[in-house]
């Protein structure tokens, strides 16, 4: 069923333009794929939707476009070159590989969560990275509870999940990485942000950009990728305040996601058990993806990891200074931090929408209006020079202020038929009655019924549709 649900959504995705696979007409590359046209408008949107509601409309968050290649020092200090690691496991039997804490879950299942005492002394071990003697307990596990006919497999493995690239060819040695989060281009800026800027804590810096890894297992069309991008802000606290900070930011996250409309029923919050090399506490922000909660967005509390490591590895003064209490402190962080790639993902296929009308099969992508690739199209009903003159007044007034389509090929069937499955949510008709009467009728894409309007009123119209003002007034 899932399987079914996500072929349609793929096919769907590239029909209409919205993702195609990366290098195509070579049979593609694994877990990467590219935006067509109509997929590059509503990660704008959606883009558009995160900096309004984090940057554009506080006044102590900024914004920042950092590079993706780095000084190595960067990764040294943050220890994503020592930490950055997946462990995995190859099973010779099926010839697939697991991802170690995967694969953990997988044996638990078939000894039956049993022996909680064997459960607690993996888990244990597999906390405390002890991946050596964890090696050979579970090997003895395989064969006293007879699992050799699921799992004949090599030695736990590893790997960096950074990607290398040369950056000195004339030097042998010069190996830099592809930045695998945007969160360190911003903490190494933290002095020239709030020099710049004349930021107070407690203040946010954030960004948007691509992210790179080099997961092992990579399924689920966009879920999870090698090339990505990442929606992140790092709020900069007292330390002692992080509490309130971080229920701040989970709730204020929450109302963003929410306004989706998606259906609140679909998120969750999840604290996390085994935490990253950096976090103290942490939480994700679950979505229901088909029938499984999955990871969405993260909520972190980063402590002063990674800047007290800046600060030991760059010798560089970036502490703060409380003149309060006149004495230098580094502060503590609140990181939430959303991948656009994912998002994209859970808005698309919560949208796709399949329903039988008469027999007949409606499919339409019932997306939130502000998300809409293209929010209006202009569709002339008879291409006759008067009608179609009026078609561009209307089509010219609009465009500048709402992404318009224009489009006077094929039936008008067809082209609801497009129209629908792209998602947009109104298509204006222009017909005879615009000429005598500067009437056009409206048809809406979720109930498909359709309303006449006077042209004159087309704006009063959609700006009332589009005005999301006074979410964010409420809001932030
Ligand atoms: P996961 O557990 O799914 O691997 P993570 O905990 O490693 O994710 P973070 O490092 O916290 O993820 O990254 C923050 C966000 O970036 C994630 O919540 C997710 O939305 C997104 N993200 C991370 N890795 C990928 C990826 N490979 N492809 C697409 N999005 C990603």
């Amino acid at each position: 069923m899932t399987n079914k649900k996500l072929k349609i959504i793929i096919n769907h995705a590239k029909i209409y333009g919205f993702i195609f696979r990366s290098s195509d007409i070579y049979n593609g590359i694994k877990s990467i794929y590219d935006y067509g046209p109509q997929g590059v408008e509503m990660k704008n949107n959606i883009k558009k939707f995160w900096w309004n509601y984090m940057v554009k409309y506080r006044n102590n968050i900024v914004g920042i476009d950092t590079s993706i290649l780095m000084n190595n020092k960067v990764w040294l200090a943050s220890k994503h070159i020592k930490n950055f690691k997946e462990y995995f496991i190859f099973n010779k039997k099926n010839k697939k590989i697991y991802i170690l804490n995967k694969f953990l879950k997988k044996i638990f299942n078939k000894i039956k969560n049993k022996k909680k005492k064997i459960k607690n002394i993996i888990l244990n071990l597999y906390k405390k990275n002890k991946i050596k003697i964890l090696n050979k307990i579970l090997k003895k596990i395989i064969i006293k509870y007879n699992l050799i006919k699921y799992y004949k497999w090599t030695n736990i493995k590893n790997i960096n999940l950074m990607f290398k690239t040369k950056f000195n060819i004339l030097k042998k040695k010069k190996e830099i990485y592809l930045r695998p989060e945007t969160a360190q281009g911003i903490f190494i800026n933290v002095k020239n942000v709030k020099n710049s800027n004349r930021m107070k804590i407690p203040f946010g810096i954030a960004q948007i950009g691509k992210s790179f890894r080099n997961e092992i297992i990579s399924k689920q069309f966009i879920f999870r990728t090698k090339e990505f991008e990442q929606m992140e802000m790092q709020f900069f606290i007292l330390p002692g305040e992080e509490k309130k900070w971080y229920k701040y930011w989970i709730k204020s996250r929450l109302k963003w996601h929410y306004y989706l409309n998606l259906g609140k029923k679909k998120y969750k919050i999840k604290k996390h058990k085994n935490l990253s090399h950096y976090s103290t506490f942490a939480s994700d922000i679950e979505f229901k993806f088909f029938n499984k909660f999955k990871e969405l967005e993260g909520i972190h509390f980063r402590k002063n990891y990674d800047l007290k490591n800046h600060i030991k590895l760059s010798k560089k003064n970036l502490y703060f200074f409380d003149y309060k209490k006149k004495k230098k402190y580094i502060p503590y962080i609140i990181e939430t931090s959303l991948g656009l790639d994912r998002i994209f993902y859970s808005i698309f296929c919560s949208s796709l929408k399949i329903e039988k009308i008469n027999k007949n099969k409606r499919i339409y992508l019932k997306l939130p209006f502000f998300i809409s690739p293209f929010k209006i199209a202009i569709l002339p009903l008879i291409n006759n020079e008067k009608i179609i003159k009026i078609s561009e007044k209307i089509f010219n007034n609009l465009k500048y202020t709402y992404n318009t389509i224009y489009d006077n090929k094929n039936s008008i069937g067809k082209r609801y038929k497009i129209q629908d499955s792209i998602g947009t949510p109104f298509c204006v008709t222009i017909d005879n009655n615009s000429i005598i009467n500067k009437i056009v009728t409206i048809r809406f894409r979720d109930t498909m019924k359709q309303k006449k309007y006077k042209i004159k009123y087309l704006n009063k119209f959609f700006k009332k549709k589009f005005n999301m003002t006074l979410f964010y007034k409420k809001n932030i």
